[in-house]
């Protein structure tokens, strides 16, 4: 056996045995142990250095994190599962350090290497498991669960490619695949002993037995293996170590057993590969639904596997016995992506574990808490009757039965009210039937919430009025966070020295705590520090840019930035129509009072998205025009940062002066990048759209650059909506178009901007970027004004950090845990 392992498997063993083995040594003694093995590799040094230290790393966290599983299982706590179909984790080797407070033991061991520990970390690939704020959220509840001490487990899919990586070719987005498990995930285990199987396509069967009761037998099946690969989530500096649990899909075993009996060899290595498909690829559509069979099957995967994995916990425990089941734990639906696992979970209940309907019902509706993200109809999942008929036979007649039951709480509220009936129906109706995954998930949870104030008000009082009329007392609001660990300690460390020495160390896992800089403002020492380190971070930035876009960012303008999906609601075409303006003004000689600036944007556009995809065209084209003419430069860069991600979010942040938040008012559930901005000590321009709102609450009029049309005042003008008459009304706004339409930015590529030049006139243009053009504008130049200023602006930039508190992801799991999950 051992003379016939190859070189990879050579790897594999090498990295169970560093998974398994006791961590008796100290992390330099492991890394001299695993370097030696990884330098005879032909790795260069610095990826060498990387997953050597990686392993050391993951191995002082083994004995932590086995104590972890079996206190949770011995004391009998109430256990929380977390079911997303997207965690962006990013990077994991900085965080663990700091959890674990390793940093210094690591750069002792790094030595006598000549890599610094920072050019270690920039070896990592990250972990792009998700689109965007959904999938971060995801992320930063994980690392706050631990921090909190709380037994919560992440599951999700172990994407074999994650988010696409974008080059911008041309001034277009180009999308390639992203292999981050190219070189091995140092951090993973698998654990085949959790493994289960998933049903698909097949039949359904029923008898009745000796006693009368009828059972439904789901036949003729093709199932998927569904491995587990576990993630460690280190909890700051308290010795936890949560797990996060993503399945990897393959052949079961048996696979097609009986057409290799029949010979057909190839046959069934093809199904072998069609099992492997499940998790080849996340899809990179954000804020919308895809619809394709692909989906689907990722979501029943996930689903299925997660809620087998938990029920046989549970049995292993307790025994058959249910009766406590809802009390002892609790299911977080992230979205409607995983919503599936409510009748998941009543087919185990009644198929494999024998309850009867009642019962079964009595524990999922106990269990399952539901979480929407989206106002936005398009990204309200419904799935195709005739797709889930062949796919997952078994779990549309339980559907089916669920919205029966269901339909009748709803006639017996509105008696005689058969519009009421199809329109809160589960199953939308018609000649191609859908499932409507949200009112599913509302029906069976006990718990609905948004995720921002204004967002749970707009849920409540239109997208799920009726259902609020029927259980008020589901809804509730939780608004976001992000972890302060990963978004100031660690991405800011210039900042958190500062913080550190003023405050103590507190403040990382209190983030309220940082209110006492608020006396700060005045102290001279204090100001001009908080200056060099936002000086500093911007160099850092500058660089990046420079690297990145070969643009040269110059540290003393004002960085002016917006990175975040692509979206029409999300507006950069309002950000990209600023940057025009400033342009033609100071074409015109018009700058006075202008304060010099460099506009960064970044983000994915969704492949398929095509208006998306021209905005990032514009971007680039009008980019090309600014920073080639040597009298705007003085004034105006403008770069767009291709391939914005997790790790570029962490230089981003902190070399930020003005933060971008500018989405058509109502539209945006939440935001989660306005609050790292916030917390980093940038000042927002935003409209009073998801969280702006409570981070305007948190620090005061004077301290945020407001603007624009509120909700209401969207929905009102909406009504009567004439664009063509507010740009005639605009000289500013009419310069801006005249540019546009004479083709000044596409020369050589006539006509490209015809569908941005018509969506921007058209009556029924959603996102009213006319509106709030000219508003934007005089707003932005009070910001340049405000900038002029240093000390003042200092001043705000620290009330700034200092009202962020609200926004840690620790505050917002600290309402889950109390209000819904009641741990
Ligand atoms: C925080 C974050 C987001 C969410 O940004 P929004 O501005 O809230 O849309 C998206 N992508 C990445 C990489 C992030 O870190």
């Amino acid at each position: 056996m051992a003379n016939k392992v190859s070189k990879s498997s050579t790897k594999e063993l090498a990295e169970n045995a560093a998974a398994y083995c006791e961590p008796c040594d100290s992390l330099g003694m492991a890394f001299s142990r695993h370097i030696r093995y990884w330098l005879s590799r032909d790795d260069d040094a610095s990826t060498a250095v990387f997953y050597s230290l990686a392993l050391s790393v993951k191995e002082q966290m083994l004995e932590a994190w086995r104590d972890t599983r079996s206190q949770d299982a011995q004391f009998d706590k109430k256990q929380v599962a977390y079911l997303s179909l997207e965690f962006l984790m990013g990077r994991a080797l900085g965080n663990a350090l700091l959890s674990l407070d390793l940093s210094d033991e690591c750069r002792q061991a790094l030595k006598e290497y000549s890599v610094t520990l920072e050019e270690v970390q920039e070896q990592e690939h990250d972990a792009g498991l998700g689109n965007g704020g959904l999938g971060r959220l995801a992320a930063c509840f994980l690392d706050s669960c631990a921090s909190m001490d709380l037994a919560v487990t992440g599951y999700g899919i172990r994407y074999e490619y994650g988010m696409f990586v974008q080059k911008i070719v041309d001034g277009y987005q180009q999308e390639s695949p992203d292999k981050w498990l190219r070189s091995g995930n140092p951090w993973e285990v698998r654990v085949p002993v959790h493994n289960v199987t998933v049903p698909f396509f097949g039949r359904t069967e029923s008898y009745v037995d000796r006693n009368g009761r009828r059972h439904v037998c789901w036949v003729d099946t093709h199932d998927v293996l569904a491995v587990a690969y576990d993630m460690p989530i280190p909890g700051y500096k308290n010795q936890r170590v949560n797990t996060l649990r993503l399945w990897k899909s393959e052949a079961t075993d048996e696979f097609d057993l009986d057409e290799f009996n029949q010979g057909d060899y190839a046959e069934a290595v093809a199904r072998k590969n069609l099992a492997e498909q499940i998790t080849m690829v996340l899809y990179p559509n954000d804020s919308s639904e895809n619809g394709k069979e692909l989906r689907l099957r990722q979501q029943y995967f996930l689903s299925s596997a997660s809620l087998q994995d938990l029920l046989r916990t549970w049995v292993k425990k307790f025994g058959t016995d249910f009766s406590q089941f809802g009390v002892k734990n609790a299911i977080q639906l992230n979205d409607t992506h995983p919503s599936i696992a409510v009748p998941e979970l009543m087919r185990l209940l009644i198929d494999e574990y024998l309850l009867e309907w009642d019962e079964a019902w009595a524990i999922t509706t106990s269990t399952m808490a539901y979480t929407n993200h989206t106002l936005l109809p398009e990204a309200l999942e419904r799935w195709s009757v005739r797709m889930f008929s062949y796919m997952l036979p078994r779990i549309l007649d339980i559907i089916y039965e669920i919205n029966a039951r269901y339909m009748d709480a709803v006639a017996h509220q509105w008696p005689g009210n058969s519009q009421k009936l199809a329109e809160m129906s589960i199953i939308e109706e018609g000649h191609d039937p859908h499932i409507r995954m949200a009112y599913l998930a509302i029906v069976a949870s006990f718990s609905v919430n948004g995720v921002a104030g204004l967002h749970t008000q707009l849920l409540k009082s239109g997208l799920f009025k009726d259902f609020y009329q029927l259980w008020p007392e589901k809804f509730n609001n939780k608004t976001n966070g992000v972890t302060p660990r990963r978004w100031l300690a660690y991405c800011n460390p210039r900042l958190s020295a500062l913080l550190t020495k003023q405050l103590g160390e507190g403040w990382v896992t209190d983030l309220s705590q940082l209110r006492k800089i608020e006396g700060c403002v005045d102290n001279k020492t204090f100001v001009k520090q908080w200056q060099e380190v936002k000086q500093a971070n911007k160099q850092e930035l500058a660089a990046m840019v420079k690297q990145q876009c070969g643009v040269d960012f110059d540290p003393a303008m004002m960085f002016d930035v917006q990175v975040k999906r692509i979206h029409e609601y999300k507006r950069q075409l309002l950000n990209i129509l600023h940057v025009i303006h400033l342009y033609h003004r100071i074409l015109q000689g018009d700058t006075q009072n202008m304060v010099p600036r460099c506009v960064l944007i970044g983000g994915k556009a969704a492949p398929g998205y095509a208006m998306a995809k021209t905005i990032i065209k514009l971007a680039n084209n009008v980019a090309h025009m600014v920073n080639s003419d040597p009298l705007v430069r003085p004034f105006l860069r403008f770069a767009f940062l291709p391939n914005y991600n997790v790790s570029a979010m962490e230089k981003i942040c902190p070399g930020t002066d003005l933060s971008e938040q500018i989405s058509t008012a109502g539209k945006e559930a939440s935001g989660t990048g306005n609050m790292k901005f916030m917390m980093n000590g940038a000042l927002t321009i935003g409209t009073l759209d998801g969280a702006n709102i409570e981070m305007l609450e948190e620090v005061g009029e004077d301290n945020f650059f407001l603007f624009g049309l509120n909700a209401e005042q969207v929905a009102q003008t909406r009504q009567n909506y004439r664009p063509a008459d507010i740009v005639s009304a605009s000289p500013a706004l009419s310069a801006v178009m005249e540019l546009l339409t004479s083709g000044h930015f596409n020369l050589i590529e006539p006509g490209i901007f015809e569908h941005i030049i018509n969506a921007i006139l058209s009556p029924y243009d959603q996102w009213m970027t006319a509106a709030d053009f000219d508003d934007y504008c005089a707003v932005q130049q009070k910001v340049g004004l405000a900038y002029q200023d240093q000390k003042y602006w200092t001043q705000m930039s620290i009330r700034n950090t200092a009202a962020s508190g609200r926004f840690s992801s620790d505050v917002t799991i600290a309402g889950y845990r109390d209000e819904i999950w009641r741990v």
